[in-house]
């Protein structure tokens, strides 16, 4: 299956890529090599077959990559209905415990009432979590 988030490390720097081979190297659709085409990932020449040269393509996949992120300001969490950082309804919050030291945080978004989830280390609750009633649940079976 492909990958939604191609590793930009695969692809050599010094390498020059045809469409097929750029695709098979980053585990992704020949579609989306062109999608990357019109998304501004420019080719060495107008010269058929079209070649992409490796250091171009790493450097517009680690771009691509970093744009991708959103990371949460304390006290939300990510909401996959809304898209955005949410504070959780009635800033309650379950924190379930995986190790030791760190466990998942999960909440109802304050927008859409969708279930929302976080990692976070236990030691980082209060900071991450501010003015948020955090109920420590027991580690499951
Ligand atoms: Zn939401």
């Amino acid at each position: 299956m492909a990958v939604r988030r191609p590793n930009p490390y695969r692809v050599k720097l010094h390498h020059s890529y045809s469409v097929p081979e750029l695709a098979a190297c980053c585990d992704v659709h020949r579609n989306t090599v062109r999608h990357w085409q019109r998304n501004g990932l420019k080719p060495i020449d107008k010269g058929r077959p079209m070649l992409f040269h490796g250091g171009t393509v790493r450097a517009f996949l680690i771009a691509r990559n970093a744009g991708r992120k959103r990371p949460c300001p304390p006290g939300t969490l990510f909401c996959l209905r809304c898209r955005a950082a949410r504070r959780p309804a009635l800033d309650m919050v379950d924190y379930v415990p995986i190790t030791p030291d760190s466990g998942n945080l999960s909440a109802l978004c304050e927008t859409c009432e969708a279930p929302m989830h976080r990692r976070t280390r236990k030691a980082d609750l209060a900071k991450n979590m501010p003015g948020c009633a955090v109920e420590i649940a027991r580690s499951p079976p």
